[in-house]
């Protein structure tokens, strides 16, 4: 995509935004910090301007967020009534991300869809998909920067939440010196980076390392060390007293291993349910994997959902990472 037909993008999001007034903001399931902090950010710029901005959830909201201003303004999509003149997506590569608050859609006039995965499946009749952006909030960020409405403090933390997340804390390949010039921007206006990071990364609760004690109790690595994996199973999450959504991060436990190329987290969500994560680090491409299995996201984070036994969905994905790897059989 060039550059004009972005700027021609953009323009039109920006259009519809100026011009509607009623606006629904579309959390993707198993919220993260980038759909939050993205839509939480435009959502309250969108009320600067004297709109509506109905902030939408479908699932619960990690506890590690509770913290942000204005994170008690979203709303369970079964207590949302009225029509819209757009639904707004920040972070959601395709229409099934919303999950069950996808029968909101109905009632929006326009699907204005704002994203950074490359496999956009550009289902808004408005599409701004920038995957060069580290996170949906560097996107949110120039949009609200266009809109005109200045950052205020609980603006400028949301956005902040979303580009750490994303970017592991301006670890990850996806860190630009476009995202750390968005940060310094956000720092002066009033974000605290050590208080965020504290709140977001190392306020932790008894159940969510209980849970890390199993998944690395129950980690394994391929013969040639380029592929490991962990497990958890429901008796995992019952005996850790943890929510399902305390297992965000854990495959960055594999990841980090030395030596290994892709890592993956099994997570048994429902007997014959199992949500996977991938990781890489280097050459991999673990969205193809992903969408092999219905899912998607980037080049060196990618997930799906696979409605099979917690084992054979495992071997479905380990054989998929193993061709990947390109070893064949040497990789198992
Ligand atoms: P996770 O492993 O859940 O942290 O997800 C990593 C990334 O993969 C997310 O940021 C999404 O871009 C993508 N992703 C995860 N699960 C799915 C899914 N079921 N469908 C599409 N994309 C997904
Ligand atoms: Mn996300
Ligand atoms: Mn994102």
């Amino acid at each position: 995509m060039t550059s004009e037909q972005q700027a021609s993008e953009r323009a039109a999001a920006l259009d519809c935004l100026r011009r509607g007034q009623r606006f629904a903001l579309m959390l993707h399931v198993r919220p993260d910090g980038d759909s939050i902090g993205s839509s939480l950010a435009l959502g309250l710029a969108l009320r600067r301007l004297g709109k509506t901005a109905v902030l939408v959830r479908a699932d619960d909201l990690p506890a590690n967020l509770l913290f942000l201003p204005g994170i008690e303004e979203f709303v369970h999509y079964s207590e949302v009534g009225g029509e819209f003149d757009a639904a707004v997506f920040l972070d959601c590569g395709d229409l099934d991300r919303i999950g069950p608050a996808k029968i909101l859609v109905e009632r929006a006039r326009r699907l204005v869809n704002i994203d950074h995965h490359p496999s956009n499946q550009r289902f808004g009749d408005v599409n701004v998909i920038e995957p060069r952006a580290a996170a949906a909030g560097e996107v949110a960020h120039a949009l609200i920067r266009e809109l005109g409405v200045s950052l205020d403090f609980p603006i400028a933390c949301a956005l902040y939440v979303a580009l750490i997340t994303d970017t592991g804390s301006f670890r990850y390949e996806n860190t630009s010196a476009a995202t750390h010039e968005i940060a310094a921007e956000l720092l002066r206006a009033g974000v605290k980076p050590a208080e965020v990071a504290r709140a977001v990364w190392e306020d932790r609760s008894l159940s969510s390392l209980r849970l890390l004690q199993a998944a690395l109790a129950a980690l394994e690595v391929s013969g040639d060390g380029r592929l490991a994996w962990t497990t958890l199973t429901r008796e995992d999450f019952q005996r850790a007293g943890a929510h399902s959504l305390e297992s965000e991060g854990i495959v960055n436990y594999p990841r980090t291993l030395r030596g290994v190329e892709i890592a993956a987290l099994f997570l048994e969500e429902a007997p014959g349910e199992v949500k996977v994560s991938l990781r890489s680090n280097r050459r991999v491409d673990v969205s193809l994997i992903a969408s092999h299995f219905g899912g998607g996201g980037h080049a060196r984070a990618a997930g799906c959902t696979i409605r099979a036994p917690l084992a054979e969905a495992r071997e479905l994905v380990l054989a998929r990472a193993r061709e990947a790897l390109g070893g064949g059989r040497a990789a198992g």
